[in-house]
């Protein structure tokens, strides 16, 4: 017996040491991906620390017909970033260039980190707009993917561009600015790096603010029945929820006149809470039949999804703000309306599959916009985050087609894929659906890259360019 106990001991530290060493922080541009699944060779690694050297790798590389990717921080699920040649970090290409305090409005080298400009306008009485759950990406990783953050009335990242530079595949640089050059530049606003290595990118900021933040929790009948009063009852809400125990937890945040930040949860605790249940849910996923039973058993005390109130800065309250554990990501955004029926949807598909989704789903309003290759293009919409803890690839490639195959075809939502996260198998033809202006860009992707230098397989396989 007590050697069992001893056993026990001894293997629930190892699952804390490797959650733990997961949570090492990298250096230099990364050799894989978040979840380690996507592997980036640095047999053909270039990190540039000047304009001058962009371009010249480009131009070589057009001469000898190589292909060339850029990777940022690599926070991308997807192959989007993966090169068949030379890989391009601007890991040595960062920094801000000029703050224009009467545009309001800051110019960065393309490969510094969300990180490092929040730590930068922070110091300067300056703040984003909007921020997605994390700033390890690049700043240009981060708009050619369409990153967004969350909020009826606010657009993604790329939306608060107003103008970029990049090199084309022609070696030559190009800027686009808003209001002038505009099909270049809602083009290039989302361009999943088809067009070519962005070099520096101007995106409006404002006066800094704190915003206050209140987690509420609720039944999914109660978030699903009033999903579209709960989504309009703040600046920035968002909902987590669980399928099993049919929980859902508000998370609603709102400028404050309050000056200083209150309250914050003690993140000591939470990580060390989080440490604790990405030990279980390592555990559980050994088992899949127990997933059920233990999210129910996670998930419906009261403890979980318990209420704050609390006021900080943007990056503090938009951020998770405790480490996650780290985990495969799918997400679609779909029309904002259809969302309540795209969940309950969701939970037939789980249930009746009996598919182990070990960790809440996260659902996030987006304001539409103009931006072609936008997922929130044309239409308001509503993003929907599936999330695995430890699956088995087949796992979760069957769960996530099952979600984007029902959306698509039995709620016809013409769901969009995000670009940085798992890509289902969505083809050209699919793609043309959802994205009216895709032959538009097509246009202009092929006079700026004209020999496809910038196309990877992932890229040709979706988009047979
Ligand atoms: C833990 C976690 C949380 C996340 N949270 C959110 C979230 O809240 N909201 C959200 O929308 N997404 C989220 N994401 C997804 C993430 O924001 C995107 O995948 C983003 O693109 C990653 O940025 P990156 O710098 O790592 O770029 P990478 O993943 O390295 O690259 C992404 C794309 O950008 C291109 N690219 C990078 N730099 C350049 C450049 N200089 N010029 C041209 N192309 C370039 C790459 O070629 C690639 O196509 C999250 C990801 C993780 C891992």
């Amino acid at each position: 017996m007590g050697s069992k106990v001893l056993l026990w001991l001894m293997s629930g530290s190892l699952v804390v040491l490797a959650c733990l060493l997961t949570r090492v922080s990298r250096y230099g541009p990364p050799h894989t991906n978040y979840d380690a699944a996507v592997y980036f060779d640095h047999a053909h690694l270039r990190t540039p620390s000047s304009k001058a050297d962009i371009v010249r790798i480009v131009q070589s590389a057009a001469e000898r017909g190589q292909k060339v990717r850029v990777v940022g921080s690599g926070h991308s699920w997807s192959s989007v970033a993966v090169s068949e040649d030379i890989l391009l970090s601007l890991w040595n290409y960062t920094g801000v260039v000029g703050l224009d305090r009467d545009e309001m409005e800051v110019t960065v080298k393309a490969g510094t980190t969300l990180n490092q400009l929040n730590r930068y306008l922070n110091d300067r009485g300056l703040a984003m707009k909007n921020l997605g759950s994390i700033s390890e990406q690049t700043v240009a990783g981060a708009i050619s993917t369409g990153t967004h953050g969350n909020g009826m009335g606010f657009g993604n990242l790329a939306t608060l561009v107003t103008g970029l530079e990049f090199v084309s595949g022609k070696g030559e640089l190009v800027s686009a600015r808003v209001g002038s050059n505009v099909n270049m530049f809602k083009a290039a606003q989302v361009s999943v790096g088809m067009l070519g290595v962005i070099t520096e990118v101007t995106l409006s900021v404002e006066e800094i603010y704190l915003l206050r933040e209140v987690l509420t929790r609720h039944t999914l009948d109660e978030c699903l029945g009033q999903f579209d009063g709960i989504m309009r009852g703040g600046d920035h809400v968002k909902m987590w929820v669980e399928l099993f125990s049919e929980t859902c937890g508000v998370f609603a945040a709102n400028r404050t006149s309050e000056t200083r930040p209150r309250d914050n949860p003690n993140w000591t605790a939470k990580n060390i809470e989080v440490l604790v249940m990405e030990a279980i849910l390592l555990i559980s996923s050994w088992f899949p039949p127990s997933v059920p039973h233990v999210m129910r058993l996670i998930f419906l005390p009261s403890s979980v999804f318990s209420p704050y109130d609390r006021v900080d800065t943007p990056p503090a309250v938009l951020e998770v703000p405790h480490s996650l554990p780290v985990h495969w990501e799918a997400e679609l955004a779909l029309p904002f309306e259809g969302c309540p029926a795209a969940i309950r949807e969701l939970r037939r598909i789980v249930i009746e599959h009996r598919i182990p989704a070990n960790m809440p789903i996260e659902i996030r309003p987006v304001m539409g916009d103009d931006i072609w290759l936008s997922p929130n293009y044309g239409r308001l919409s509503c993003h929907v985050t599936l999330t695995l803890y430890n699956p088995s690839p087949r796992a979760a490639h069957d769960y996530f087609q099952k979600f984007y195959d029902a959306t698509r075809t039995t709620l016809n939502l013409s769901p969009r894929p995000h670009w940085g996260k798992y890509v289902t198998n969505a083809t050209r033809k699919d793609l043309s659906t959802m994205y009216p202006k895709l032959a538009d860009f097509e246009k202009i992707r092929s006079e700026m890259d004209p020999r496809n230098i910038f196309i990877n397989g992932a890229l040709r396989d979706n988009f047979g360019f």
